[in-house]
C-alpha cells in the first residue's frame, strides 16, 4: 500500500454546508504511515459521479478511502457505488441485520425498512464495526490487491473506526514506506526569500520533498525522504538537510515541533541563565509567544505613555536589577506609518545589546511581530554567547 485516493461523499460538502475535515484527517494519518495521498475529492450524492470517481481512483491508487454516504436514505449511495464498481450485488447480512435491529429494539423504536441497507454487504466486503452509530463501514478486497475502505461521514464515528480497525489492518498488509522528516524553523526572512535561496532544484525534487510553509511564528522548511536506489531515507534526508542548512542555516532557530519558548529555553538553560521581560505597547505578545517557564522569572506589560514607559535599555537594566534575573529584556512597539517600529534592548552578564527594526504592518499584527522580533533578538544573543563560551 503505497498510494491512496480519498473520496469525501455528500452533497452537503459540494454545496459548502459542511467542511470536509475527514479527508485532511485521513491524509495526515496516511502520510504519517508513509502512504502517498495522490488526491482527495469531494463528491455530491450522485451515483454516476461517485462511480466514475471510484473507477478513476482505482486506476491510480492501491487504496481508496471514502467517507460519508453510508446512511439509510436513498441519497446515501456509497454502498451502491462500490457494488457497481465491483460488479457485485448487495444483500443484507444476517448478523449485521440482527445487530442493527437490536439497536432499535434497545431504544424501543420501530425498525424502519429503509435502514436495512445499513446491514448490506457484498461478497468482497467485510463489515467494519461502528461503535458510535448505525452505519457499519466496508472493507473491500479486490483481486488486484487493491482495497476500498468505506467509512461513515460523522468524524466521531469515522475516526475511531479508522484508528482502531482500519489502520491496524492496513499495517498488516505492509503499509507504506518508512518516511523520515525534519523541519527547520526560520526567522528574519520571508517565505519567498527562503524559496529563492533554496532554488527550484531542491524544491521540485520528489524525493526528498523539500517544502516551505509560512507559519505564524516561523517560516518552516520541511524535508521528508523515503528510501531510494539502495540509499536509506536517513541518508537522503541528511544530504538535503546539509544543503538546506548551507543555504538558510543562519535563519534557523528551531527544529520540528520547537516553539520559541522551547528553543529559547534550551539556550537559556544550557547557559544557566534566567530571564525577565518588560513589554511596552506590545499587548504582551512576547510573553504569549514564550509561554510559562521556570527560567522566565517575570513577564511584565507596560502601557505606552505610562509612568513605567521609557528607554528600552534603561527598562531592561532596571528589571534585571529588580528581579535578580540574569537577563533583562525590554521590547517596545511604536506605530510608524503602516508599520511598527520595534525597539529592543537586553542587559545580561555579557553587557548590553540594543537594536531597533521595522516590523511589517501595524496594529495587532505589528504587535504580534514585535513579540517574535524580541524572541529572535534574544535567540541571536544567546547563540553568540554559547559559541563564544
Ligand atoms: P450516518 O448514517 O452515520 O449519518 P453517513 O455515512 O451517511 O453516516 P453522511 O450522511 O454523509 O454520513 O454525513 C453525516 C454527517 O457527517 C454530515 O452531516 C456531516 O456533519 C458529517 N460529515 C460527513 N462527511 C464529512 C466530511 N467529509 N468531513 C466532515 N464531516 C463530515
Amino acid at each position: 500500500m503505497h498510494t491512496a485516493v480519498l473520496l469525501a461523499i455528500g452533497s452537503e460538502l459540494t454545496v459548502g454546508e459542511t467542511r470536509d475535515t475527514n479527508s485532511g484527517d485521513l491524509a495526515r494519518s496516511l502520510s504519517r504511515e508513509g502512504v502517498d495521498v495522490l488526491w482527495a475529492t469531494a463528491l455530491p450524492d450522485r451515483l454516476p459521479a461517485v462511480v466514475a470517481a471510484m473507477h478513476g481512483a482505482l486506476a491510480a491508487a492501491d487504496l481508496v478511502v471514502t467517507t460519508g454516504g453510508l446512511g439509510p436514505t436513498p441519497d446515501d449511495l456509497t454502498r451502491e457505488a462500490i457494488a457497481a464498481v465491483m460488479g457485485e450485488l448487495p444483500a443484507a447480512d444476517p448478523t449485521l441485520e440482527r445487530w442493527l435491529r437490536n439497536l432499535f429494539e434497545r431504544r424501543a423504536l420501530p425498525f424502519p425498512a429503509t435502514n436495512l441497507k445499513q446491514a448490506w454487504l457484498i461478497p468482497s466486503s467485510t463489515a467494519i464495526p461502528n461503535d458510535h452509530g448505525t452505519a457499519p463501514g466496508w472493507w473491500v478486497d479486490r483481486n488486484d490487491g487493491r482495497v476500498i475502505v468505506a467509512l461513515p461521514g460523522p468524524p466521531r464515528e469515522m475516526a475511531p473506526m479508522w484508528e482502531g480497525w482500519v489502520i491496524p489492518r492496513l499495517r498488516g498488509l505492509g503499509l507504506g514506506q518508512e518516511r523520515v522528516t525534519r523541519t527547520y524553523r526560520l526567522t528574519g526572512i520571508g517565505e519567498s526569500a527562503v524559496a529563492a535561496l533554496l532554488g527550484d532544484t531542491l524544491l521540485r525534487d520528489s524525493n526528498p520533498i523539500v517544502a516551505t510553509y509560512a507559519r505564524a511564528d516561523a517560516v518552516d522548511v520541511r524535508i521528508s525522504a523515503v528510501a531510494e536506489a539502495g540509499r536509506s531515507p536517513v541518508a537522503i534526508l541528511e544530504e538535503a538537510a546539509a544543503a538546506v542548512m548551507a543555504l538558510v542555516g543562519d535563519h534557523v532557530w528551531g527544529r520540528d515541533d520547537d516553539t520559541w519558548g522551547v528553543a529559547l529555553g534550551r539556550e537559556i538553560e544550557a547557559l544557566g541563565l534566567t530571564l525577565a521581560i518588560v513589554e511596552i505597547a506590545t499587548g504582551g505578545s512576547a510573553a504569549a509567544l514564550l509561554g510559562e517557564h521556570v527560567w522566565l522569572v517575570t513577564a511584565r506589560t507596560v502601557a505606552a505613555g505610562s509612568a513605567a514607559d521609557g528607554e528600552p535599555a534603561v527598562i531592561a537594566g532596571a528589571i534585571r536589577d529588580e528581579t535578580g534575573a540574569s537577563i533583562g529584556l525590554a521590547v517596545k512597539a511604536v506605530e510608524s506609518g503602516d508599520d511598527t517600529l520595534v525597539m529592543l534592548a537586553a542587559v545580561g552578564p555579557w553587557g548590553r545589546a540594543e537594536t531597533s527594526q521595522t516590523a511589517f504592518l501595524g496594529g495587532a499584527e505589528g504587535r504580534r511581530r514585535a513579540g517574535i522580533a524580541a524572541a529572535a533578538f534574544l535567540h541571536d544573543i544567546l547563540r553568540r554567547q554559547a559559541s563564544a563560551g
